[in-house]
């Protein structure tokens, strides 16, 4: 398929503007030189999506382009949605609510108790959302029991005349992953105006949705890249299933064959270190790098790990430097201006060390 025939395929599915696009597709000559330079390191270009706008920005403003739309055109008049406490879906929900003029319930699980007020949950509050908290159940998984809770709310909800618009968790529905689509088409353009052919892309996979869209964004395009989706959290092989399964019904939305349920849905597990929402040495690391080389915001739970994996693999010699790559940065910045994540950097190696 042709950059034209997907974008205008996707122009036929409601869209309500929020994201802040395109993101720019920038050269990180500093970091590539800080990992060797020209004789070792790949040529490494950073994909913005840090910079999609959307209350402080991130990944999740290309989804809830779609999830939004699609919530107006149900005719809802509040959304309803789950994540950590940190997490930036919910902090970017809450701020696509606003601007279409919905209300927000949040149904966040955190194993503080209280969980902190900084960051995205603080945030949360300043949107106006109404926030739910539940307690954790398992440090490698970013949920707790919310579907109860979730329940309720919207019954209350609608027992009030209201139409609530529940939207999974990480907006990763065949409709959230429309995002990604979109944002390959974007980037697509981007490379051929370039003249670059990327060998690999690089981005932190969570609940799955960004691999969904971007699987079936390169399925359809025939994009030279394989993509390198670095896991956060644990949960295969049922992440596994719904990345395919999620992939496969957004292509049904788009009236494409469903040739992508065969593409490969590798995540690496190399990078998730004790947990979700733990930081790891290398993302410590790679944090510091992006931010002192390129002046890139990284984040402990998501865009680090990724990161980490790309710098892992240009010193093993994996990647060479004739190597083209893409990282994808996905945002998460806010979980950077937290307590926890200023103790953890504070207390990581080389943090004096200019
Ligand atoms: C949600 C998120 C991801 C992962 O996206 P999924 O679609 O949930 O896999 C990556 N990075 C950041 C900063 C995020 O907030």
């Amino acid at each position: 398929m042709t950059i034209l025939e997907l974008t205008s395929r996707l122009a036929a599915q409601p869209a309500r503007r929020l994201a802040v696009l395109p993101t720019p597709l920038e050269d990180a000559p500093r970091l590539r030189e800080a990992l060797g330079g020209r004789a070792r390191c790949p040529r490494i270009l950073v994909k913005r999506d840090d910079l999609t706008g959307l209350g402080l920005g991130g990944n999740k403003a290309r989804k809830l382009d779609f999830l939004i739309g699609d919530a107006l055109a149900k005719g809802a008049t509040s959304v309803i949605t789950t994540g950590a406490a940190q997490s930036n879906h919910a902090r970017m929900t809450a701020a696509a609510a606003r601007r279409a003029g919905l209300a927000v319930d949040l149904v966040l699980t955190t194993a503080d108790d209280p969980a902190p007020l900084e960051g995205n949950l603080l945030l949360d509050h300043l949107f106006g959302a109404r926030v739910h908290m539940v307690p954790a159940v398992d440090p490698m998984l970013a949920v707790g029991h919310d579907e109860a809770v979730v329940r309720d709310v919207a019954e209350r909800l609608l027992a009030d005349g209201g139409r609530p618009y529940v939207i999974a968790v990480g907006g990763s529905s065949a409709v959230g992953a429309l995002g990604y689509v979109a944002g390959t088409a974007e980037l697509a353009g981007q490379l051929a105006a370039l003249g670059a052919a990327p060998r690999r892309l690089y981005f932190a996979s969570g609940s799955r949705g960004t691999q969904a869209g971007l699987t079936l964004g390169a399925h359809l395009l025939n994009m030279p890249y394989e993509l390198h989706g670095v896991a956060v959290s644990g949960g295969e092989p049922e992440k596994f299933e719904r990345a395919r399964r999620v992939a496969s019904e957004a292509a049904a939305l788009l009236g494409a064959d469903d040739s992508v349920r065969d593409a490969r849905f590798f995540t690496d597990q190399g990078f998730i270190g004790d947990g979700y929402g733990l930081p790891t040495p290398e993302g410590l690391e790679a944090m510091r790098l992006a931010a002192r080389c390129e002046a890139l915001v990284l984040d402990p739970t998501y865009t680090a790990k990724g990161l980490a994996a790309l710098i892992a693999h240009v010193r093993s010699g994996e990647l060479g430097p004739d190597d083209t790559v893409v990282f994808l940065h996905t945002g998460g910045a806010p979980a950077t201006l937290t307590s926890k994540a200023a103790a953890a950097l504070a207390a990581a190696p080389g943090w004096q060390n200019l």
